[in-house]
């Protein structure tokens, strides 16, 4: 009876003639996918970031360094040895919950974001930063003090690699935009 079983004949069974069809265009879905999300990323930096505004800024040399979202640029710490909630690390909140990735303003960080001496340049002031772009103040940090300005980066190796750099920079205060 083991001759009445249906075995798949040898020629309907895929070959590699039809197998190579089929895997190339899934390649290129995949490729097709991998370009969109891309193209998507790209396209919702662009929305995300800001537009200089039609007035004229002002012009300035500013010491320009980065900082990420980890424990180390943004002083922070997980409570407990390591295994609590993470909590600030130093200053005067030191012990207190942190919030990752959240500035002081309460935006939530990302590229574009600028941390700066509010007292000199509050929240909402623009600068374009030649090699970073448009930004927008809506951090500040114990260590950015006057004509110093922090950048935000996705990533902690990005922020080392900019290191500190001195910048001529465009600045739109507030009162600038208004
Ligand atoms: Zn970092």
């Amino acid at each position: 009876m083991s001759g009445m079983q249906r075995d798949t004949p040898p020629e309907t069974s895929p070959t590699a003639a039809t197998q190579t069809p089929r895997g190339r265009s899934v390649c290129c879905a995949l490729y097709l996918w991998v370009g969109a999300s891309l193209l998507l990323w790209t396209a919702g930096c662009v929305t995300t970031t800001f537009r200089p505004p039609s007035t004229r800024g002002r012009v300035a040399v500013m010491e320009v360094t980065g900082y990420c979202n980890c424990g180390k640029c943004c002083s922070w710490e997980y409570a407990w040895f390591g295994l609590g909630r993470p909590v600030v690390s130093s200053g005067q909140n030191k012990g207190r919950a942190k919030q990752i990735g959240r500035t002081s303003s309460g935006a939530e960080a990302r590229h574009g974001t600028l941390a700066a001496d509010t007292a000199r340049y509050p929240y909402g002031t623009l600068v374009e930063v030649p090699g970073y772009g448009l930004g927008r103040v809506e951090d500040t940090g114990s260590a950015i003090r006057g004509d110093h300005l922090d950048l935000w980066f996705d990533d902690h190796e990005k922020a080392r690699q900019w290191g500190r750099q001195r910048k001529l920079v465009k600045i739109w205060l507030p009162s600038d935009t208004r």
